[in-house]
């Protein structure tokens, strides 16, 4: 795998660099050299001559060479200081490889660029103002390091578990998080806890994931929270007075700007703590840690939180992002089969918006999916949050592409309100939602028959209930005038087309209807 080192002029990349390399056995790549020798002349020709955007261009063909290039294919590349304040090169680099920022303290770096000789930027720039322009770009990475506090060994070793099982970046500027997938992940806990210097701790969980993991004392490392708050399961307690449950449980600890709240269960526990923290002191930091598919592969990543109301479901909430998600999928030996499937729906629906080979994936991988084979558990869970960060990272709240996600959800949700939100789970409702959708997509011609069976076989495949009519009442139609993505008579509905070539639609609300009558 690739690495690419980032970070500030003077940061140690040349230095420590081919060292790392020599640690990793990678070959090493200095991007400005690389730049150099395509253009034939230094860096601080091509900035007199071209100025900074001349050379950023050269820069961007230069990294696009290298991606390209097989030889380099395992190489680590010491970036120039500015080469990720392009926005399509910097996320480019973070699908592509581990991107690693070192940042020592503005004070070192001063000291160490002098008056800065041979560093083109600096003669009309001052670096405080450099690096306060940049800092939300540098914090879009798999880690940063601090040179001063890390000796070459700790980098090294940094690095080494990183490229192990690195995580998936969530890039959003200064609400960058990282998405950690894996057997065993709640051991990294402690180390991101120590990360994030919270002044106290409280986790939240329910009944349930407590009593099957009593022992998780352990996984919380050195750092035991300071309470833990135990909610009733389930949606039923997904409401208001679960939420003044946390903030209660924050305040009589001492709640401040800098408390922490842990959100340990599925999704219901993971949206209420999240919206808990969004608005406790107007707003402390949370931790995901995922225990259900359907919290892993959806909620949990993305920051929308919430909980529900007489009305509907999830009426009430705030866009809040959490500072790491831990997907141990260990937790995921404990979940009920239903549960298990429920999440199995949205994972159909995100490699549906994908594309060919998430789908491929799926129809491949069938039978492990099935007995949470724990590789192919980890596959599945990557590939559906690197669709759910993608999307994320694009419109984060929601004013566009993310509708997307919504697919299966309209006629979903209305289905399950109207089987009162008993009877069928969230994720059965979704994949009966689907079948909805695909009906309307091929009775718009959006879809052809072919690729509808193909959607249908791969849910059916996976134990999802498929069939539409034995759940559609005429009582389910008035939820969907209820929808909360209503505009006027009409709603922004999700049509499935080939596999990600989703496409968004408005539709009145009879046409949605006739479709979905056989
Ligand atoms: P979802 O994640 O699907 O939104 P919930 O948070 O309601 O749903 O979780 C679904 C049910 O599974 C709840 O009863 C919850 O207590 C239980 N649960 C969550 N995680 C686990 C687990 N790892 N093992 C066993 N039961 C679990
Ligand atoms: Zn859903």
């Amino acid at each position: 795998m690739r690495v690419f080192l980032s970070g500030p002029m003077g940061s140690g990349k040349s230095t420590l660099g081919p060292w790392l390399a020599r640690q990793l056995g990678k070959p090493f790549v200095d991007l400005d050299l690389f730049v150099e020798q395509q253009a034939g002349r230094s860096v601080q020709e091509i900035f007199t001559e071209e100025g900074e955007s001349g050379f950023r261009s050269r820069e961007q063909s230069a990294v696009s060479s290298i991606l390209s290039s097989t030889p380099y294919g395992d190489a680590l590349v010491a970036l120039g200081g500015g080469t990720i304040t392009n926005d399509d090169v910097r996320r480019r680099l973070l699908r592509e490889g581990v991107l690693v920022t070192l940042m020592p303290p503005l004070s070192a770096l001063q000291q160490r660029l002098g008056n800065g000789e041979n560093r083109p930027l600096l003669a009309t720039r001052n670096l405080e103002s450099l690096l306060q322009e940049r800092r939300d770009d540098y914090l879009e990475c798999h880690a940063q390091l601090d040179t001063v506090a890390m000796d070459r060994q700790a980098i090294l070793q940094n690095l080494r578990e990183l490229l192990a099982t690195p995580p998936l970046v969530v890039p959003l500027g200064r609400r960058t998080y990282r998405v950690h997938v894996g057997s065993g992940v709640r051991a990294r806990l402690g180390g991101e806890l120590d990360r994030l210097q919270g002044s106290s701790l409280g986790l939240v969980t329910d009944s349930n994931v407590i009593s099957h993991w009593k022992d998780f004392v352990t996984p919380v490392g050195d750092r035991q929270p300071d309470y833990t708050l135990v909610l009733e399961p389930g949606e039923a307690h997904k409401n208001l007075q679960s939420v003044e449950r946390v903030w209660n449980a924050a305040l009589e600890h001492g709640a401040d700007r800098q408390t922490l709240l842990l959100a340990w269960g599925g999704g219901v526990v993971g949206d209420l703590t999240g919206f808990a923290a969004a608005t406790l002191l107007r707003g402390v930091r949370f931790v995901q840690m995922p225990t259900t598919l359907l919290a892993m592969v959806d909620s949990s990543v993305g920051g929308k939180t919430g909980f529900d109301h007489d009305r509907g479901k999830n009426l009430i909430g705030a866009f809040h992002q959490p500072e790491c998600v831990l997907c141990d999928l260990d937790f995921l030996s404990t979940l009920p089969d239903r549960e298990y499937r429920s999440g199995l729906a949205e994972v159909v629906k995100s490699m549906w918006l994908s594309g060919a080979s998430d789908v491929a994936f799926l129809e491949d991988a069938m039978a492990g999916i099935r007995q949470r084979d724990p590789s192919v558990l980890q596959e599945m869970v990557c590939r559906s949050v690197a669709l759910k960060s993608r999307i994320v990272e694009a419109d984060e709240r929601e004013a566009g592409s993310r509708r997307l996600l919504n697919l299966g959800h309209t006629v979903g949700h209305a289905i399950e309100a109207d089987h009162g939100f008993q009877g069928l789970s969230h994720g059965e409702s979704v994949a009966l939602g689907m079948v909805a959708a695909v009906r309307i997509s091929c009775g718009l011609g959006v879809m052809d028959r072919f690729v509808a069976d193909r959607l249908i076989t791969l849910m059916n495949g996976l134990g999802l209930p498929t069939d539409l009519d034995r759940y559609v009442t005429s009582g389910t139609w008035p939820f969907l005038t209820s929808d909360k993505k209503r505009e006027g008579s009409s709603i922004h509905f999700v049509l499935p087309g080939q596999p990600g070539e989703t496409q968004v639609q408005r539709l009145e609300m009879d046409v949605i209807r006739k479709h979905c009558a056989t």
